[in-house]
């Protein structure tokens, strides 16, 4: 079958090499089509998300992305944000659970989020401090209601529906009960934006009265980001609106160790697209430095997501092999970081790769 392969910018190139390496291994007859978005596209298509790009994950309906950059508060908006919105990739998916032989101080974790990935402050819906826009939406805000709006203000819109809530908290308590896992927490901060927060957790509290069988709670997310950090096992699967979610998702790769580890998936109605929870990292750009793990296990849910399962399996089984033997692994899995031992990206997949052998 042919799957989609975005290497990305950054250290994108060398993790997904890594990750297609390993998965190449299994003699599962892939062929990669890559295509290419990102900062690398503008110099050769003159856009940073070329239709084909789009087009070939339509077409093979999967696809393998490395990290791409996003300037901060200027220049293009996030590509990464950009395919996930055109493809309606409505929930990111990022399991956080223990790997043995990871420096971590926390042990036992087995926690899955679900992070709506369209909507919330994430939709780019914005608008500049001193334009036009801005200064039409505040004086019609002001119309609307009796609080102020500073005239030099910047506005960003936070759009949370029915149907946005309600497809990413079914795919939370779908998974659980697949996956026979106990409870699902909703994340919100309701108490303040009581319209929006107060909607997604309205639309869970009714949803969770069709799976009687999984225990539902909610929590503030400024009190579950301390409880996380006490007592991270008391969680299972996380639902959260866009923006929380992606800053949980960060904490939660803390808590099993890091960036380097943490794998991803970005999942809509008839399609996927699978990448690390971590960014392009530039620093370490063509240093064959930094850890493969979270884009091979990012290969690992790909090959559950198309039913490669036994496979998906053996993928993981002989990564946590590789971390738990502690020998050939990246800096970042070292007790000392700058342990000399340390192996580089590529020998580590080829580690990975010869225990699948
Ligand atoms: P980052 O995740 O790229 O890197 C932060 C730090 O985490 C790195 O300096 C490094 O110390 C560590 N790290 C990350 N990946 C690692 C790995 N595989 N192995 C070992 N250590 C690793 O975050 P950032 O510096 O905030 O962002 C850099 C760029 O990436 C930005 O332009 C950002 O917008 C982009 N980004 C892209 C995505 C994506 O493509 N989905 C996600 C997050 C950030």
């Amino acid at each position: 079958m042919k799957i989609t392969l975005i290497p990305g910018d950054g250290i994108g190139p060398e993790v997904t090499k890594a990750a297609t390496m390993c998965i190449d291994a299994l003699k599962l007859g892939i062929e990669w089509e890559t295509v290419y978005a990102g900062s690398d596209a503008i110099a050769k298509y003159g856009s940073i998300l070329p239709e084909q790009v789009l087009d070939s994950i339509r077409k093979n309906k999967v696809a393998l992305k490395g990290p791409m950059i996003t300037p901060i508060g200027e220049g293009f908006r996030s590509v990464n944000v950009a395919i996930r919105q055109a493809l309606d990739l409505f929930a990111c998916v990022r399991p956080a659970k223990s790997i043995e032989g990871v420096p971590t101080k926390f042990k036992n974790i087995d926690i899955v989020i679900f992070r709506e990935n369209t909507e919330d402050l994430y939709a780019g819906i914005e608008f500049e401090e001193g334009s036009p826009e801005a200064q039409s939406i505040i004086k019609e805000i002001e119309k609307q209601q009796t609080k102020k709006i500073r005239p030099d203000s910047a506005i960003s819109i936070k759009p949370i529906s029915i149907s946005g809530s309600q497809r990413i908290i079914n795919a939370a308590f779908d998974y659980a009960r697949v996956n026979k896992r106990k409870k699902v927490t909703l994340v919100h901060k309701a108490n303040i934006m009581k319209y929006t927060d107060g909607l997604f957790l309205k639309v869970g509290k009714d949803v969770a009265k069709r799976y009687p069988d999984i225990v539902f709670e909610d929590a503030i997310v400024d009190n579950l980001s301390m409880q996380l950090v006490k007592v991270p096992q008391n969680y299972d699967v996380l639902v959260l609106p866009n923006l929380y979610g992606d800053i949980i998702s960060d904490l939660c790769a803390g808590l099993i160790g890091g960036l380097g580890v943490a794998p991803g998936a970005n999942i809509g109605g008839d399609m996927a697209v699978f990448e690390a929870v971590h960014g392009a990292a530039p620093k370490y750009k063509d240093k064959n430095m930094v850890n493969p793990t979270a884009m091979i296990m990012s290969g690992v849910l790909m090959l559950d997501y198309i039913g490669k399962k036994e496979e998906a399996k053996k993928l993981e089984q002989a990564v946590r092999q590789v971390i738990k033997e502690g020998k050939s692994v990246t800096y970042d899995l070292k007790e000392n970081r700058n342990d000399p031992t340390a192996v580089g990206t590529k020998e580590m997949a080829e580690a990975i790769c010869k225990k699948l052998q």
